[in-house]
């Protein structure tokens, strides 16, 4: 099954590059090009350049490149056709199958997806309007969690019943097993997941409903407090991230990402007008998450107690953020109050606690250290020691030796000694390679293929294969030119490092004018033919060589620049003929 080629194109056309690639990076406009932060790789300065003309991106990082759909397919993780799906639906653009339609593996997701979608209307309209549900009302409006919070975030109440969900839903029970919202108890019967639960439902960034978290009302007799979905084929714990459809773009927005442990966390975070939030469902924080909140921002507060995440935590922080490239740092809250209490509370503290937020290490240094300096000389020398092997755990030697100085100057005794008596413990710095950085080249053939790409009406007239002396631009001109400029084509047919460079011409910033550049490209390729023909003895070739001269000072007389051109060029295919 294929889609409709001409589809393709018109979801290509309808949609900007950069809006699409705005969505998961945030694009600086620099000459004609956009530029980012690369989704793909960790960097610090954007190296991802997104060009509109072209439809093309290109990573000079790592080299990632491709157009807008690979780029969905590569950042979504989803195959060429769902990208394709996705960026049309984007589009407003209704699909058209050669055959057959969807995979089948699509089909299903997507009517798992629709499953779990009816059982979050279920459940929220249930909510909002049935008797059963006052209790659950009542419990939600005291936690400011009614209302347009309720209908905004979808929340829902699971009846206290058996199957009345399996029952009234009008969905397969096959269905229902595997999305997790029943299972087949010891007597064989369909039995809902939740029951008795306030409901909070589960997106992907993307916005498709795929799990639930359930929180009991207080006074139930009910052990856990809060229960998740099961893994599913449509939901993995360690790749979601709660609330992240809401946030994503206020996320990008500021470059930061607050991660909570609660729904109610994000929420909270969410009415008190920080709506960048997000928070794990039932897991602690995993790799994948922090790869997945990479693509959106690289500052990362957590607003939970990290610390109490113990010491293989600090590690993995630590790891995290040489290899991601992202900063974590620490909200503090006032004593024993969640964000989810604060926003109810004191929504104002909950902004304050993330401009506020600590440095990870700075954090943990500080719960150590406390507030009140130490009395005796032997409780200043127990605090150091206990500060300073906290202060180890950092990979950096640098970051080691500013936080030693702060805890020198609680404790009262020079940084030096401190540093001296910990290296012994100091572990291993873990070194992550910096990424491979090629700026795009900028000699005369990169940028006439560039001007090839991008205004092609302009430069093709003068373009020969006969001027393009480095062998990779040459093939790469020569794809172009067979596929009559598109950019698509050339790809398919030019070889592997052509096609490295056509990628990166195609997004290439050329600020250039196509004539000039031609006419340069003319100039060398005619005195490299002229540096052939020294020993020159028969009049013929001899005359020819100084015509050729002439015509080279011609092209830059606007009067007779196309003659002479166009001269030349005949005379450069002419030469080359006779060379065979
Ligand atoms: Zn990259």
């Amino acid at each position: 099954m294929a889609i409709v080629e001409e589809d393709l194109e018109r979801v290509r056309s309808t949609l900007a590059l950069s809006d699409v690639i705005g969505e998961y990076v945030a694009l600086k406009r620099v000459g004609r090009s956009w530029v980012g932060l690369c989704p793909f790789h960790a960097e610090r300065t954007g190296s991802f350049h997104v060009r509109d003309e072209t439809g093309r991106y290109k990573c000079f990082g790592c080299g990632a490149g491709g157009d807008v759909f690979r780029f969905v397919q590569d950042v979504d993780n989803l195959d060429f056709v769902a990208a394709v799906e996705k960026l049309a639906a984007k589009a407003g653009i209704q699909l058209r199958y050669t055959t057959g339609g969807e995979s089948r593996e699509r089909q299903r997701r997507k009517q798992l997806v629709e499953v779990v979608d009816k059982a979050v209307d279920w459940f929220h309209s249930r909510l909002l309007s049935s008797p059963d549900a006052r209790e659950a009302r009542d419990y939600l409006r005291r936690r400011g969690l009614a209302g347009d919070v309720a209908r905004t975030f979808k929340l829902g109440w699971a009846p206290d019943s058996w199957d009345e969900l399996s029952r009234g839903l009008g969905v397969s029970s096959e269905m229902l097993r595997e999305t997790g919202l029943s299972f087949t108890n010891r007597a064989g019967r369909q039995q809902d997941s939740f029951r008795a639960r306030v409901m909070f439902p589960i997106f992907t960034e993307t916005g498709d409903a795929v799990a639930f978290g359930g929180r009991i009302l207080p006074g139930s007799a009910d052990p856990a407090k809060y229960k998740n979905s099961e893994a599913t084929s449509i939901y993995a714990k360690s790749k979601t991230l709660y609330g992240l459809n809401w946030a994503k773009g206020p996320v990008v927005a500021a470059n930061q990402v607050i991660v909570c442990e609660g729904y109610t966390d994000v929420i909270g975070f969410h009415r008190a007008g920080v709506p960048r939030a997000v928070a794990t469902c039932g897991t602690a924080l995993t790799e994948d998450h922090v790869r997945l909140m990479k693509r959106f921002a690289s500052r990362v507060v957590l607003a939970f107690d990290a610390d109490a995440a113990g010491q293989g935590a600090a590690d993995k922080f630590y790891e995290w953020e040489r290899k991601y490239e992202v900063e974590v740092s620490v909200a503090r809250f006032p004593d024993g109050q969640d964000p989810g209490e604060l926003s109810v509370t004191d929504p104002s503290a909950l902004a304050a606690a993330v401009d506020e937020a600590l440095p990870f290490l700075g954090y943990r240094v500080q719960r150590v250290l406390g507030g009140r300096a130490p009395a005796s000389p032997e409780d200043r020398a127990r605090l150091a020691d206990r500060a300073m092997q906290v202060v180890n755990e950092h990979p950096d030697a640098n970051v080691r030796g500013l936080y030693a100085a702060q805890v020198a100057a609680h404790v009262g005794i020079p940084a030096r000694d401190l540093v001296e008596a910990s290296k012994k413990r100091v572990r291993p710095i873990i070194r992550v390679t910096p990424a491979r950085r090629t700026e795009p080249s900028e000699n005369a053939e990169f940028v006439a293929i560039a001007l090839l790409l991008q205004r092609w009406d302009d430069i093709a007239p003068w373009l020969m294969e006969e001027l393009f002396a480095d062998e990779t631009c040459r093939r790469a001109f020569l794809a172009v030119a067979d596929s009559g400029g598109s950019i698509e084509v050339a790809l398919e047919h030019a070889d592997p490092e052509a096609r490295e460079l056509l990628e990166r011409a195609a997004v290439a910033d050329v600020d250039a004018d196509p004539e000039v550049e031609a006419r340069s490209l003319i100039t060398a390729a005619v005195r490299r033919e002229l540096s052939r023909r020294t020993q020159l003895t028969d009049p013929d070739s001899m005359r020819e060589t100084s015509d050729a001269q002439r015509r080279i000072k011609e092209l830059d007389q606007t009067t007779a620049t196309q003659e002479a051109a166009e001269a030349l060029l005949g005379w450069l295919q002419r030469r080359s003929e006779e060379r065979g």
